[in-house]
């Protein structure tokens, strides 16, 4: 899982686990990979969720999500939204391309803890540096950073080149057949690229048709089997008993484009580096640029920093936090009991719940009480803690989930593909 809860605040990125953070308010998906919605399920309620307009549809199409908790907010533009119940204290969000899948973004939040830029999983261009809001000299309070890349050893070409050399490999097989691995989400452009190049339909599953149709990518994908040359599945269906059996059909030859460092076994089976996640060098530029005071990677178990970027970091004064009162008590509230309406500055539920005193229900035999659903207690040590952020946030604890589980693979003897 690669989601944070944003300390002093009541805002998480990525993060679903209600009942560990009761006093989160807004939820903010950065993208729909598997490893950013873990726990993000159809039951969702209560809370708004705030993301991108591609990502809302993606939301409703796969996890379905309903429509009511899903806020999709304008890419480039500055969204203001209220951090307490009384219209006092608001958040500036603007939501940035991340360059990373469809509709994946970075955030840009500005309020009274500063500003802290998240961006989620993202391949860095130098075009980001001239994002309106990065462009006016903001001082950069904390950056969240994509760092699943970041190991000064490797290197990764653009992917640009990654996709030349995947040209190269399937023109140099002409009578090969092609099954490219891929997860649900992320490299149509690589697809419509080699449609493009090899005139050829690009077969997929019923289910990718779905999401691509709904991204309203140009039409050369199709569910027919044998209709193109090319075809997608998931990264899981590269192993050697599927081979087996394509090569007994017909000559085929895989493809794995991902920055994993995979070795394959398989003289059919090639992995290109082709990468949706920021190289070491990419990562180092941008960090160089923005400068700012602190910096927690995303992937991982680090809390703060990365020990090789601390040296492009400014000796700035850390920006002190103090929670506004109206934002604490915002903090304590109980969202099931409020009717939400997020298009306004305060949430109107709130001012009905001061006129009408709250009658418990009658207890009808015995009564469970859910721990997401039990009132904040005044003084809590954990929720003073989560407050202030002097508590390891409980996420902390999980194991990381990857969009490829590379254990379970390992384990399988039908593997072909080794992590180095
Ligand atoms: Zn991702």
């Amino acid at each position: 899982m690669n989601g944070k809860l944003i300390p002093h605040t009541p805002l998480a990125v990525d993060f679903w686990q209600v009942r560990k953070c009761p006093h989160v308010r807004l939820f903010f998906l950065s993208h729909m990979h598997s490893d950013h919605t873990v726990s993000l399920t159809s039951t969702w309620a209560n809370r708004p969720i705030y993301c991108s307009p591609v990502t809302a549809t993606l939301l409703k199409l796969k996890l379905q999500v309903r429509e009511r908790w899903i806020h999709p907010l304008e890419v480039g533009e500055p969204n203001m939204l209220p951090l307490d119940d009384i219209g006092k204290e608001r958040l500036t969000v603007t939501l940035m391309d991340a360059n990373h899948c469809p509709g994946a973004v970075m955030f840009l939040f500005q309020g009274y803890f500063g500003t802290i830029l998240y961006t989620g999983d993202f391949r860095y261009t130098p075009s980001m540096l001239r994002e309106p809001c990065l462009r006016t000299n903001t001082t950069i309070d904390v950056l969240y950073l994509d760092n699943t890349n970041c190991d000064p050893t490797r290197t990764l070409p653009s992917r640009q080149r990654a996709t030349q050399q995947i040209k190269e490999i399937i023109r140099s097989q002409p009578k090969h057949n092609v099954v490219i691995g891929l997860y649900t989400l992320g490299k149509e452009s690589l697809l419509v690229q080699l449609a493009m190049e090899f005139k050829t339909w690009i077969e997929v599953s019923i289910e990718r048709l779905k999401t691509l149709q709904a991204l309203e990518l140009p039409d050369v994908f199709t569910t027919e089997p044998g209709a193109g040359r090319i075809r997608a599945v998931d990264q899981s269906e590269i192993r050697s008993s599927n081979l087996l059996r394509w090569n007994r059909e017909h000559p085929t030859l895989a493809i794995l484009p991902t920055s994993r460092p995979l070795v394959s076994f398989h003289p059919n089976v090639h992995v290109v580096p082709y990468s949706d996640h920021s190289s070491y060098q990419e990562l180092e530029d941008f960090v160089s640029a923005l400068q700012p005071t602190s910096l927690v990677p995303i992937v991982g178990r680090l809390t703060s920093g990365i020990p090789s970027f601390s040296a492009l970091l400014p000796r700035r004064k850390h920006h002190e936090v103090l929670v506004p009162e109206s934002v604490r008590h915002y903090m304590k509230g109980r969202p099931e009991l409020q009717v939400q309406d997020p298009g306004q500055s305060s949430f109107l539920g709130y001012s009905n719940l001061l006129r009408r005193p709250i009658r418990p229900p009658p207890p009808r035999g015995v009564v469970f009480e859910s721990p997401a659903k039990a009132p904040s207690r005044p003084g809590s040590v954990v929720d003073e803690a989560w407050e202030t952020g002097s508590m390891e946030h409980p996420h902390q604890e999980e194991e990381m989930d990857t969009e490829m589980d590379a254990d379970k693979d390992g384990e399988d003897s039908d593997c072909i593909l080794m992590d180095l």
